[in-house]
């Protein structure tokens, strides 16, 4: 005499580590914002800001840096990448600066 194999439906396990309620963030522009490091007061704001920049008494503005800016100390939080770019604008104004008005 055999018995019937009860069928049991496949156990799910909520318990495991790997199904808790950890948050995933999706990958890309929707992070979420960060509080500004240098006051601590506001939460910054992803955004594209021209920057004045001055060397030697000539003044420049290097357009359209998107940076982390917070609204409350005005401290900018540029990303490596938008640094990189910035830190080149800024070093090619200054050569310009140094050819036009050698020492
Ligand atoms: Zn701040």
């Amino acid at each position: 005499m055999t018995h019937p194999i009860e069928a049991r439906p496949l156990e799910v396990r909520s318990d495991s580590p790997w199904s808790s309620s950890k948050r995933v963030y999706p990958s890309g522009k929707e992070t979420n914002p960060m509080r500004c490091p240098a006051c601590g007061a506001a939460d910054l704001i992803h955004t594209t800001h021209d920057i004045p920049t001055d060397y030697r008494g000539v003044s420049a503005i290097i357009s359209a840096v998107t940076c982390e800016f917070c609204p409350a100390c005005g401290e900018a939080i540029l990303d490596r990448e938008q640094g990189d770019r910035y830190g080149r604008m800024v070093g090619q104004f200054r050569h310009q600066v140094d050819d036009q008005h050698p020492l």
